[in-house]
């Protein structure tokens, strides 16, 4: 019997996983750059997490979430997004306790989504994102987009741009709900009957309703931006004079209202027209949610962050990065059985001291070896023969300089040091 990956999974094999490193440690290094600090927290959680913080009127828990009973009976879901795995973890670990109110975490790894899978859509797909919390200031709101907006430039992604809007404090979140009820109150009997539902549970998710898309009561419904409270009004305005100050092109999109139910004010997302991803990609998005803490059991902290589809972000880094694959150090070519011992014992000298080397393993003669070397991008192929044996010496291919050296077994590390600092065009 066959097996196949799951529906909405993907394998990421050899050749495909150096570009997925390559991806990790660019993050990785903004991330330092950032002074912001991983943190890496359970692939499931208990499914009442996700209710509560993500929302059940969202689409994400009440549709896409792959929810299951374990064996005593609790109800656990992989996690589909990772902000409230990192908030129930920072209440739980009192890390609103530590010195330093601000605390800057990322996360990055899979997430869970029961969606039709398409081009760039998964069940099984991975998330890079950023949480700062702690601190309620526009200056931390821009940190983080300033902070998104770098990764998109460090990876070359064409074409970004910048949508925000608010949605503003509770009081403003009261008037706009209000808003969108009397709007969508005349209209109610033309609307899918989750819209019904979510009329009375939470109007604000009748918006991102792919049902009702086209109905013009959408086009036409109130905007977030007219509800703001004062207060919220004052925090928006200085996230777009910092983003002024700083030469950030952003566009206000009044339209943005983001499908997850914790967030507040400022709201953003990056979109990409840079074709390898396809018109208008959201590469990634996020926004603040000063409510979250408080409504998982902790004390009132504001927060803010973002995260980036990884794939996504990989589409981006395909073409341009192919050909400095790392080759191996050495390639050794043993021919016969008592070369293949002296190999075994070459091998793990060389790798002892810090050399990546690999060997045939397969009895083959010259030719097929030199392919595996040439495949690998060895430096050195290092054949052994019998007459080496005898001698008690290897033959030293560089592949780069094209020159051949009888190398002494002693002198190896030396022979291989001096000629890759370059100490060979010297001879
Ligand atoms: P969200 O958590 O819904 O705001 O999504 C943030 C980013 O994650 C999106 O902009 C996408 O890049 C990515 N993403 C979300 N869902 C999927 C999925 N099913 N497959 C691949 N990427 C996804």
């Amino acid at each position: 019997m066959a097996y196949s990956a799951p529906r909405g999974t993907v394998d990421i094999l050899p050749e495909k996983s150096g570009k997925w490193i390559k991806l990790e440690q660019l993050l990785r290094t903004i991330s330092a750059n950032y002074n912001v600090k991983e943190m890496r927290t359970p692939i499931f959680e208990h499914a009442e997490l996700f209710n509560r913080a993500v929302g059940d009127t969202t689409d994400v828990v009440s549709k896409e979430m792959y929810t299951f009973a374990d064996k005593k009976g609790r109800m656990l879901s992989l996690r589909p997004e990772g902000t409230a795995g990192i908030a129930r973890a920072y209440v739980e670990n009192k890390m609103y306790g530590l010195p330093e109110k601000l605390q800057k975490v990322y996360y990055m790894g899979p997430m869970f989504r029961y969606e039709r899978p398409q081009n760039g859509r998964q069940r099984q797909f991975h998330q890079y994102g950023v949480e700062m919390l702690g601190v309620e200031s526009p200056y931390v709101d821009v940190e983080c987009m300033l902070m998104a907006v770098t990764v998109v430039e460090a990876l070359g992604i064409k074409n970004v741009t910048l949508h925000i809007n608010s949605l503003g404090d509770d009081q403003s979140r009261d008037a706009y709900r209000q808003a969108l009820k009397d709007h969508f109150a005349p209209v109610l009997d033309q609307l899918c009957s989750d819209c019904k539902a979510r009329f009375d549970k939470n109007p604000l998710r009748i918006l991102d309703c792919k049902v009702d898309a086209k109905n013009p009561a959408m086009q036409s419904a109130p905007k977030t931006i007219d509800y703001l409270s004062d207060h919220a009004k004052a925090h928006f305005d200085k996230v777009c004079s910092l983003l002024d100050d700083l030469e950030i092109d952003y566009v206000v999109d009044t339209n943005l209202v983001r499908g997850l139910d914790y967030y507040s004010h400022t709201v953003f997302e990056i979109i990409s027209d840079d074709p390898k991803l396809g018109a208008g990609a959201t590469v990634g998005g996020g926004g603040r949610y000063n409510g979250l803490v408080e409504e998982l059991g902790g004390p009132a902290t504001p927060g803010v962050g973002f995260a980036f589809g990884m794939e996504r972000l990989l589409l981006a880094l395909d073409d341009d990065q192919d050909d400095d694959e790392d080759g191996l150090d050495v390639y050794i070519m043993p021919l016969g059985s008592e070369a293949k011992d002296l190999a075994v014992q070459i091998i793990a000298m060389l790798r002892a001291n810090g050399f990546t080397c690999d060997m045939d393993q397969c009895d083959r003669g010259l030719k097929g070896q030199f392919k595996s070397a040439d495949r690998y991008h060895a430096h050195f192929s290092m054949i052994i023969g019998d007459e080496e044996v005898q001698k008690e010496v290897v033959n030293m291919k560089c592949n780069h300089s094209h020159t051949q050296d009888e190398v002494p077994l002693e002198n190896i590390v030396a022979y291989i040091e001096n000629h890759m600092s370059g100490g060979h065009e010297h001879e």
